[in-house]
């Protein structure tokens, strides 16, 4: 088997210890001489993989009693219409933060239910920053604040919590959970789309405080409603149980790891390297404020643009790939979750020496 070192932003790598379990499991999983692919989610095996993987979710981010862990599907997408309806009601004001292309997402949807206010932008510099609290212009009384920890696309993230006061904090967190440990009790809701840093696509977690469950507006869908979720521990309706296991061994293998604390310290060690190297080199250069930028996701661009499609061929030729921008901002983007190693970080940086020296 040749693994390459996979940069894509999502879905992304999956630890190789995991895939290993995986693969060992299929055909005859728990000695249930099935694949988890072909059990009722109501079986006894099935119950006992999502209660372990809430219990060690809740281990690794130290998630307190008041809070629910649910795990729907939708992504962190349907999140995006699942907060408003869930923690507003009609006539409400919420304020949201907009520092990149999904948080304008996730403001889009809640203009749906709510008025919105945006209380700071950093559109003024393309993104590259996010605006001191100090300068945020807060409603009198939102139903909540939003916004997104990190911006997976631009790669810009927050230094800080922001203060809430006694207004719910609401954070999608898609691209950061489990990056490095959190404090849950700042936050009202915390949510993530899984296939990031969590597990495949098709399922998302979602960190509840209990208080904030069971007064969605009237009109809310049953699966959009968060009490359906808490009530049913998310198999109202078929789960998809395949992503949640997978989810879960994720969470044993972190567990196994040292748990957050040491995958943080390997993420900030793997970002600092790489932005090291960058800014090291008048070829390549990153134009996120340095305050700012995101262990995960890490955007860099060449001097000259039209050298990109030989770094990115030549690139994919030494197993480095999935290194392309995103579309709305061009250039690279290497995304580091916790499942690329620091050998990987290392391949990519000798490569790019080893370009710029041919090419510069
Ligand atoms: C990927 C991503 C999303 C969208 O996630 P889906 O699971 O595709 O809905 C939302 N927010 C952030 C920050 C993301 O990185």
């Amino acid at each position: 088997m040749s693994r390459v070192y996979n940069f894509s932003a999502g879905p992304a790598a999956i630890p190789d210890p995991v895939l290993g379990r995986i693969k060992d499991d299929i055909p005859d999983w728990n000695g249930t001489g099935m694949s988890v692919m072909e059990a009722s989610h109501r079986s006894k095996a099935f119950v006992a993989v999502a209660e372990k993987a809430e219990q060690d979710l809740r281990q690794l981010l130290l998630i307190p009693g008041e809070y629910s862990v649910l795990f729907p599907q939708g992504g962190a997408t349907m999140q995006f219409s699942m907060v408003p309806l869930n923690i507003s009601a009609e006539g409400d004001t919420v304020d949201f933060v907009q520092t990149g292309s999904w948080s304008k997402k996730a403001i889009a949807e809640a203009r749906r239910y709510c008025a919105v206010n945006v209380v700071a932008d950093s559109a003024d510099q393309n993104f590259t920053y996010v605006p001191d609290q100090d300068s945020w212009l807060h409603s009198e009384d939102a139903a909540y604040l939003h916004y997104c920890a990190n911006e997976t696309i631009a790669g810009v993230e927050f230094p800080f919590v922001p203060e809430s006061g006694e207004t719910p904090l609401v954070c999608d967190m898609s691209s950061t959970m489990l990056s490095r440990p959190v404090d849950v009790c700042r936050f009202g809701v915390i949510y993530a789309g899984a296939q990031k840093n969590i597990g495949p696509a098709g399922i998302a977690v979602v960190i509840v405080r209990k208080d904030l469950i069971g007064n969605a507006r009237e009109m809310t869908p049953a699966l959009l409603d968060y009490a359906t979720y808490d009530a049913a521990g998310s198999m109202s309706n078929t789960p998809p149980c395949f992503a949640w296991y997978v989810a879960s061994l994720v969470f044993e293998y972190l567990l196994a790891e040292g748990g957050l604390e040491v995958i943080g310290k390997r993420n900030q060690q793997k970002a600092g390297k790489l932005y090291a190297a960058i800014d090291a080199s008048d070829f390549y250069s990153n134009r996120v404020r340095v305050d700012y930028r995101s262990w995960m996701n890490v955007p860099f661009v060449l001097a000259d643009a039209s050298l990109d499609p030989t770094f990115l061929s030549q690139a994919e030729e030494e197993g480095l790939v999935n290194l392309k921008g995103h579309r709305s901002v061009g250039g690279m983007r290497a995304s580091i979750y916790n499942a690329m190693p620091e050998a990987g970080i290392d391949a990519l940086i000798a490569f790019m020496q080893e370009f710029e020296r041919t090419h510069g």
